[in-house]
Parts: structure tokens; C-alpha cells; sequence
């Protein structure tokens, strides 16, 4: 079976909490966001402590981080906010360390809050969507990005820039393969360990030219020119925020087509429920095989009718819907085998989404099922 993901339609033009790119330089971004700190942080030594110390994450105490930071003398730590080589020499030991829940928490204390508004305006061409009430994230975020793009053009060793590389990618994906959606880690030499595999094979390897994958996709895609594919994932990782939203209301609406059906609809005829059959062996779980096949010859061709008429309408996209289906299904079946498990997993999720009871959810994977996006076929 031929794993395909593709963006839905109406999550690309949502505003995003995390800039993906960001070509603002450090420099840039302290002199633009300076003014408004509270007194002690205007100076730059005391930025870096500020900032930079109190941003660390704990879990990297043992690297020493905050330590090496305390230790730098003013003049380095003055050579760090103007600087920008200095700076990329840092960022390439700090990134890794630097937590986006923790700066926010920063900005939030240091910035006064009168003067949100106004600061969110001098940002606004850099980072859209950035407003008073959520100005310190987005900061952060911003911060973020241009503290590892930096990492990632310092020249520091091979080693320390593919680690680096490999933390983004491996944020990006939320610790999955997310071309089969297998629990990858960031440890090297396993079975599951993260590979960067390049969008554009001739590109360089840098964030914005991969993305991350399992050893079994990396070998599978790798050479092969599948470059608008891939970055169709990639964008569509970017876009999560967005899409989250989008898929609760295209469930929720797929629920309403379902209420909305009258009742008197043609049921689908015998031979075309043999699709069910070749994905759940009758005699194995013959109650669950009945449950599936029912709900399909009973609503099958009738929603297909209704989800094809709403097709476009306020932005609603089956496809989107079918990703997120197939999505799920992968997920739940990398570590569950049993069927019904699968299939319960999917209504509960279903069912949380679209805000609905139990038989429409089912009703709803039963679709899913017939229409491919659940169960692999048997092979004879
Ligand atoms: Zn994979």
C-alpha cells in the first residue's frame, strides 16, 4: 500500500505560532526589542543573563550551560548581542538547551504589559499573526528559530551541526516518522534512530531542505526525486496549528452530513461490501466484521454522495479529513495489532473531535474503512 499525505487544503493559509523561517539576525531582533525591557535587561551583559540563563532547560543543567554562561565575562557576553559570529559560536552550544516555555515565561515578566501592543506592531512584519496577548510566545519562538539557524551556519563541527539539524526535525515531527508515523528517537545507531532526509536531493542539508525520517524511509526515499512530495509534508507539519482546528470542524460537519441523511437512501449492494471482507477475515471476530460491514452497506454510498456535494464549500476538504483518518490509523496500528482495538481507538478520537456519541463515530471509521484510509488488505 502506497502511503500518501497530502495538506489539507484549508489549514495552508493559517496563521502560525511557530515561525518556520526566519531570516531576522540577532542583532536585529535585540535592537527592536530592547527599548521595552524592564530597566536591569536593557544592557546587553545583563540581556544575556536575563534572558539566555533563565531560558535554559533544566534537563541540559548537567552540560553546564548555564554555568559556561554565568562564567563569560561582560566584555564576551557584550561581544555576544553584537556580534553576530560571537553569536553563532554561542547559539551553536546553546540552542540545543533553549526552551520556548521558559522565555515565554521571561518575556512575559521582563516586558510591561503596556507596552505589549506597541511592541507587537514593531514585530508584526517579521512574525504574522503576533499580537499583544501573544507576543511573549511568538518572541520566543522567534528567538528559537534564529538561535538555531544561526547554530546551523556556525562552523562548528559536523557532529555538533547534524545534532542540532536532527533536535528540529525531530521537534517538527513530535518524535515520529512522519512519513509512517513510527516513534523514532534521537538516539544514534538504533533500529528507530531519526535519519534527515532531503526534500530536494541536489539542496543542502540544512532545516528548511529535510525532514525527519525512520531508516526504513530514509533508504526507501533516498536518491529518489520525490521532492514535491515531501515538501508537501513539510508544509503540512508546519501548518499542524491550523490544521488541528480544520479537523475538528471537518468532523464535526462529516457527523452533521451523517444526521442529515433521511433514511430511505439505496444500501450498498452485497458484492460491494466485499472491500470489509478483505480487511477484517469474517471468522476471526465475526461480530466486529458485521458491525463494520453494516455500518458501510448501510451508509457508505450516501455519505460519499454528501461528503462529494460539500466538496470546497467553506473551505471543506475530504482529503483533509481522509489524512487525518489514514494518520491515526497509522499511528494506533505501529503499536496495537488487534483490529477492533484499531478501530476503537479511531472512534474515541472521532468521537472527541467532532463533540459526537459513539454509533456516529463508528459509523464514521466504518467509512474509512471502505474507503481505504483503515486496515491494510489481508494478503491471501
Ligand atoms: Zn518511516
Amino acid at each position: 500500500m502506497i502511503l500518501q499525505k497530502q495538506v489539507s487544503q484549508n489549514a495552508t493559509n493559517r496563521d502560525q505560532v511557530r515561525p518556520t523561517a526566519t531570516k531576522m539576525t540577532f542583532k536585529e531582533f535585540y535592537r527592536k526589542l530592547s527599548p521595552y525591557l524592564k530597566g536591569t535587561y536593557k544592557s546587553a551583559p545583563d540581556f544575556v543573563d536575563g534572558i539566555f540563563i533563565k531560558s535554559a532547560s533544566t534537563n541540559d543543567d548537567g552540560k553546564g550551560i548555564t554555568a559556561t554562561i554565568e562564567k563569560c565575562s561582560k566584555r564576551e557576553k557584550q561581544r555576544i548581542v553584537q556580534d553576530e559570529r560571537a553569536f553563532a559560536r554561542f547559539s551553536r552550544k546553546y540552542a540545543p538547551s533553549f526552551d520556548v516555555e521558559l522565555c515565554t515565561d521571561v518575556l512575559d515578566e521582563v516586558i510591561p504589559d503596556p507596552s505589549l501592543e506597541k511592541l507587537a506592531g514593531d514585530f508584526e512584519s517579521d512574525v504574522p499573526g503576533i499580537n499583544f496577548s501573544n507576543c511573549s510566545e511568538k518572541l520566543a519562538y522567534l528567538l528559537k528559530g534564529i538561535l538555531e539557524d544561526a547554530a546551523e551556519r556556525s562552523p562548528g563541527s559536523k557532529a555538533q551541526k547534524e545534532n542540532i539539524l536532527r533536535q528540529r526535525l525531530n521537534d517538527e515531527s513530535h518524535g515520529e516518522c512522519p512519513l509512517c508515523h513510527k516513534e523514532i528517537t534521537m538516539i544514534q545507531g538504533k533500529q528507530n534512530s531519526l535519519t534527515p532526509l532531503l526534500i530536494d536531493q541536489s539542496g543542502e542539508m540544512a532545516f528548511e531542505n529535510c525532514l525527519a525520517s525512520c531508516p526504513d524511509c530514509y533508504r526507501s526515499f533516498e536518491g529518489k526525486d520525490e521532492r514535491e512530495k515531501l515538501q508537501r509534508i513539510k508544509d503540512a507539519l508546519a501548518n499542524e496549528e491550523g490544521e488541528e482546528d480544520s479537523i475538528n470542524e471537518s468532523l464535526e460537519k462529516a457527523v452533521g452530513l451523517l444526521g442529515k441523511l433521511r433514511g430511505d437512501e439505496p444500501v450498498m449492494l452485497e458484492y460491494q461490501g466485499v472491500k470489509v471482507e478483505q480487511k477484517i477475515p469474517p471468522k476471526k471476530n465475526t461480530y466486529f466484521y458485521k458491525k463494520v460491514l453494516e455500518n458501510v452497506t448501510r451508509y457508505f454510498p450516501a455519505l460519499r454522495s454528501a461528503f462529494q456535494a460539500e466538496e470546497g464549500k467553506d473551505g471543506w476538504s475530504f482529503q483533509g479529513l481522509a489524512e487525518f483518518m489514514r494518520r491515526n490509523y497509522l499511528a494506533i496500528a505501529s503499536k496495537e495489532t488487534d483490529q477492533e482495538k484499531i478501530f476503537d481507538g479511531l472512534v474515541q478520537i472521532v468521537m472527541e473531535k467532532a463533540g459526537c456519541q459513539r454509533t456516529p463515530a463508528e459509523i464514521i471509521v466504518s467509512y474509512f474503512v471502505q474507503d481505504c484510509e483503515v486496515f491494510h488488505e489481508i494478503s491471501q
